[in-house]
């Protein structure tokens, strides 16, 4: 194994059960040239009280084996324990946690950048690598880097989307066949809403026929906005540094997904 202290890392941090979105995260970290480290943990700070954290799935031999195969150099496991021993410090990331996920799922930003800062520290890599599925994770990250100086370079990765635009997910295991069925309704909105967007249409409009059209289509819509992706707040000018984002409930599970007005490399 090469040396991970002298050549610097590319870390992938997961929570496991691996599917095509994480296997291109390590396929996109072992492009830097760099040992690949991935962590799979899943965090039991990032998740709500009547959250799935339990029943979240969980696979460490077949994540292992993927790995292995994917050309992961070093998998870091830890234990709840180990990584929270006592009761823990915690990062809040200001502004961009208002809204959206922030403030539907209290204190999960907190135990995401948290546990993002721990893995850095720990692991010390030079680039670190997330999906732009989570979108505003991505801003999080990338926002409390740069507030808290943090020496690492991030690269953000497009979305992997199964065959029928649903975008690859853990959660979506959860699905009945039925609500599969039905999933992909959320991204052909997006993109729906997206060129009507850019064919100016009024964004008021567009914003509420696709909420119609997901609560028409069996879903219970928690949010479908358009954001601006420096402060992740509401805007209605579809710009260039915009994004739509949406999440809506189907059965038991919660889907989020999103679309960047223009396509830009390594966005936000
Ligand atoms: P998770 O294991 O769900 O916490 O995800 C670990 C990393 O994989 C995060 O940076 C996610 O944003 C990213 N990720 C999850 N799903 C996808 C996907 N469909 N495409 C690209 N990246 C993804």
């Amino acid at each position: 194994m090469r040396s991970l202290g002298t050549l610097g890392s590319a870390l992938v941090p997961t929570m496991g059960a691996f599917h095509k979105g994480h296997l291109e995260l390590i396929r996109a970290a072992r492009a830097t040239g760099r040992p690949v480290v991935v962590s799979i943990f899943v965090n039991p700070t990032q998740f709500g009280p009547h959250e799935d954290y339990s029943r979240y799935p969980r696979d460490l031999d077949r994540d292992a084996e993927l790995a292995e195969q994917a050309g992961v150099e070093v998998i870091f496991h830890p234990e709840a324990r180990e990584m929270y021993p006592r009761p823990s410090s915690s990062i809040h990331v200001a502004e961009v946690t208002e809204h959206f996920e922030g403030s539907l799922r209290p204190g999960h930003f907190d135990g995401v950048s948290t546990v993002v800062c721990k893995l850095f520290q720990i692991v010390r890599p030079d680039v670190a690598l997330f999906g732009l599925k989570d979108l505003q994770q991505c801003v999080v990250i990338r926002r409390m880097v740069d507030d808290l100086n943090i020496p690492v370079e991030l690269r953000f990765q497009p979305t992997v989307r199964e065959a029928d635009g649903l975008a690859m997910s853990s959660r979506n295991a959860y699905l009945s066949s039925e609500e599969r069925a039905a999933a992909p309704l959320i991204y052909r909105l997006l993109t729906d809403s997206r060129t009507r967007l850019l064919d100016s249409e009024e964004p008021d409009r567009v914003l509420k026929s696709a909420w119609n059209r997901l609560t028409e289509g069996g879903f219970e819509p928690q949010y479908f906005e358009l954001v601006d992706l420096e402060s992740f707040t509401p805007v209605r000018r579809a710009g260039d540094s915009t994004a739509l984002v949406a999440a809506a409930r189907i059965g038991k599970t919660r889907l989020i997904d999103n679309v960047l007005l223009f396509d830009r490399p390594n966005m936000p």
